[in-house]
């Protein structure tokens, strides 16, 4: 990948190998200050667990996804109780359970159940191309599958890894979620990738939030061109 122009190498002047270096030392202070110990504390359930906690999880806070979650598993415990399942009574348990976008996440559902069930065998599809072919399932949701359902090396781009990239100015500002993926997969070794997501949105939460960031008491800021007011949240498009 070339040099970024204009952008300062986008906010630090440095050169691609520097880059990198930077971003092994970020990935891992981050894995320092938001530690997982085994690979059960990066899993969250199976591939097809994962899946779906996915499909519900968009645009809603983690409660919501556990308690919606949790109850759509205690009433359809297999994959074949939910390609099985009326779209309409799985509808009518998110809704009850505070999910947003209840009415498309209760189709694709049971959608993506029963072809996961008839095309796959019943057994989740564990490459990129073939999860982003079932219904409510993009580029973000197939690499959560990825990384938290297969164990695989993956970096899910959601709101946090979105912000924080560009703030670190591991990205160019403006680019899109996808671009954001690309440069961090070329920034840092396959053997961190899967950390990246679970750590950047546990600092995203902590510490690197949307709005007043708290720079000062940030472990990262010596590397950061945020914290040197080199980059500011107007240059930066949002997820
Ligand atoms: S120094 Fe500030 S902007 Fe940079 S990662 Fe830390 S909290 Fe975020």
């Amino acid at each position: 990948m070339k040099m970024e122009k204009g952008l300062g190498s986008f906010t630090f002047e440095e050169s691609w190998e520097e880059k990198k270096e930077r971003a092994v030392k970020i990935v891992k202070k981050l894995m320092e200050m938001y530690p997982r110990k085994s690979m059960s504390e990066i899993l969250q359930g199976d591939p097809f667990f994962t899946l779906i906690r996915c499909i519900i999880s968009q645009r809603n806070k983690d409660e919501t996804t556990d308690k919606a979650s949790e109850a759509l598993f205690r009433k359809y415990p297999t994959i074949h109780d939910l390609a099985n399942a009326r779209v309409e009574d799985v509808q009518k348990l998110l809704k009850e359970n505070g999910v947003g976008l209840w009415k498309n996440k209760g189709k694709w559902i049971v959608e993506c159940s029963r072809i996961i069930l008839e095309k796959y065998g019943g057994k989740v599809p564990d490459t990129l191309e073939g999860l982003v072919k079932l219904p409510g399932i993009g580029r973000k949701c197939a690499n959560i599958v990825l990384a938290y359902g297969f164990g695989y090396q993956a970096i899910p781009v959601d709101t946090h890894v979105n912000r924080i990239s560009k703030r670190l100015g591991l990205a160019p500002p403006k680019v899109s979620p996808e671009k954001v993926e690309e440069y961090l997969m070329k920034l840092i070794p396959k053997e961190l990738w899967i950390y990246v997501n679970h750590a950047m949105v546990d600092h995203g939460k902590a510490i690197c939030r949307p709005i007043s960031p708290k720079c000062n008491e940030c472990p990262l800021k010596t590397l950061c061109p945020y914290a040197k007011d080199l980059i500011s949240d107007e240059e930066i498009r949002k997820t």
